[in-house]
């Protein structure tokens, strides 16, 4: 969809903000489904503005989560990071808006929960790096693929805020 090349210039008419409509894939993967966590994270990027235009729930299949993380398969903790992430439903969405995947990242915190900062999601939810709570797409060329990956075209939505169509009778 572009990233930071599209919309440059552009100002939503309801917030002024700069209109990107750049995109990011985030999961809310298992032990946080099983937490009862996903309220609250739908709630943190809600909160801060941003859009979301894809949501579903499911159970990965080891074919999906071996091209999600096709670059850690050389890594020692690779095979229980696949269990891990095959335990249970995930919450798969795609949000949209202004710098969303850098934002995403900052929101999610450090993949080592004991480096994560009080205040983000793996920082208040998680004490342990196989048990992190959430994935975040860490570039905009990533977030393009795994939203290609998880998600078929017609499952994402565009849409608009009812203050930017609102007609007074
Ligand atoms: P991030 O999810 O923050 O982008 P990575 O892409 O490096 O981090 O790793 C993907 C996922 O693999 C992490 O979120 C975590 O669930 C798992 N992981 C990473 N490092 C380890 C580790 N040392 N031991 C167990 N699991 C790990």
């Amino acid at each position: 969809l572009g990233g930071s090349r599209a919309a440059v210039g552009l100002r939503s008419k309801s917030t002024g903000l700069p209109d990107v409509k750049e995109r990011t894939l985030i999961a809310v993967k298992p032990d946080g489904v099983q937490r009862r966590f996903i309220g609250q994270i739908i709630q943190r990027f809600e909160q801060r503005g941003f859009k979301l235009v894809g949501l579903k729930m499911l159970q990965a299949s080891e074919d999906l989560l071996s091209q999600h993380y096709s670059e850690l398969r050389t890594k020692p903790f690779y095979p229980r990071l696949l269990k891990y992430m095959s335990s249970g439903p995930v919450v798969v969405m795609v949000w949209e808006g202004h710098k969303v995947v850098q934002t995403s990242r900052t929101m999610v915190g450090h993949t080592n929960p004991a480096e994560a900062l009080a205040g983000t999601i793996r920082g208040d939810f998680s004490f342990h790096v196989s048990r992190n709570v959430i994935h975040a797409s860490d570039s905009e060329e990533g977030a393009q693929r795994e939203i290609q990956l998880w998600f078929k075209g017609r499952e994402l939505l565009n849409w608009d805020c009812c203050d930017q169509s609102l007609t007074l009778a």
